[in-house]
C-alpha cells in the first residue's frame, strides 16, 4: 500500500484529500507546514512513496520546501498544488524539482490519475533497476474484455480504460469470487480494510463506474450483477438469454 504525505495548511482541503485518497486505498498523513514536512522527509528512511505539496503554506512556501528537499538529496515523487492562472507557479515548481503539478481547484479524478502516474513511473524505475525477474502478466480475460491488474487497465475490444487502484482491487475481489455473491460488508473489509459502520454506498459508486466500462448496457448488467439485500456477484460468462 502506497503512503502519501499531504502538505497542506487548509484543514478543510487536507481532510478532504485524506478522505478521498484513503478511499482509493492509499495511506495518508498530513503535515500543515513546510518545516514539519521537511523534518519528516529528510529524516533517515522516511516511509513515504509520494508527496502532495501545496504552494501556499505558512512559513516556508511550497517552492522553498521543494528545493530544500531536492538539495537534501530527497527525490521522492512530488506533486505540487499551484494556484490556477499562475503559469509562473508551474515553472517555478518544476524549477524547484517538482515531478508534476495540479492547479487548484482540481478534479479529484485528475489528482488520482496523476498520483497513479507518478507511482507507476517509480515502479518502472525500480523494475529497470531490478530486471532479474520478469513477473507473469497479471490479467484476467472474459469475453472480449480483459483486466490487466499490473497495468491497471481494462481493455474492451480496442478500447482501453484506465482503472484506479481501488477499481482494480474491487474487480479483482469480485473476479476471485466468480459466480458467488459477495456482500458489501465483505468488500469493505477485504478490499478497503474498513470495518462495519462505514457507508457502503461508496461501493455502489464503484460498481456503477465499473459497469460503465464493462457492460454493454449498464442498466441491464450481465457481468456485475446486483444480489438484492447482499451485494454483488461477478459472472464471467453469462448465459446468452440472461440479458
Ligand atoms: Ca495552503
Amino acid at each position: 500500500m502506497s503512503r502519501i504525505l499531504v502538505v497542506e495548511d487548509e484543514e478543510h482541503l487536507a481532510s478532504g484529500l485524506r478522505f478521498n485518497l484513503e478511499a482509493e486505498g492509499y495511506q495518508v498523513e498530513v503535515e500543515e507546514t513546510g518545516e514539519a514536512a521537511l523534518d519528516r522527509l529528510t529524516a533517515p528512511a522516511p516511509d513515504f512513496d509520494l508527496v502532495i505539496l501545496d504552494v501556499m503554506l505558512p512559513g516556508k512556501d511550497g517552492f522553498t520546501v521543494m528545493s530544500e528537499l531536492r538539495q537534501a538529496g530527497q527525490f521522492i515523487p512530488t506533486l505540487m498544488l499551484t494556484a490556477r492562472g499562475h503559469p509562473d507557479d508551474v515553472l517555478q515548481g518544476f524549477a524547484a524539482g517538482a515531478d508534476d503539478y495540479l492547479a487548484k481547484p482540481f478534479e479529484l479524478a485528475i489528482l488520482i490519475a496523476r498520483i497513479r502516474g507518478l507511482l507507476r513511473r517509480r515502479e518502472w524505475l525500480r523494475a529497470s533497476l531490478d530486471r532479474a525477474a520478469t513477473p507473469e502478466p497479471d490479467a484476467f480475460t472474459f469475453g472480449d474484455k480483459s483486466v490487466h491488474f499490473d497495468l491497471l487497465e481494462l481493455r474492451v475490444r480496442d478500447q482501453v480504460f484506465p482503472l484506479t487502484l481501488m477499481e482494480g482491487n474491487v474487480l479483482r475481489y469480485l473476479i476471485q469470487h466468480e459466480d458467488r455473491p459477495v456482500s458489501r460488508k465483505a468488500m469493505l473489509e477485504e478490499v478497503w480494510g474498513l470495518h462495519e459502520d462505514t457507508d457502503t454506498r461508496a461501493i455502489d459508486n464503484f460498481i456503477v463506474r465499473l459497469r460503465r466500462y464493462i457492460e454493454q448496457d449498464p442498466t441491464r448488467p450481465r457481468h456485475l450483477l446486483t444480489v438484492r439485500g447482499v451485494g454483488y456477484r461477478f459472472v464471467a460468462s453469462p448465459a446468452k438469454d440472461s440479458a
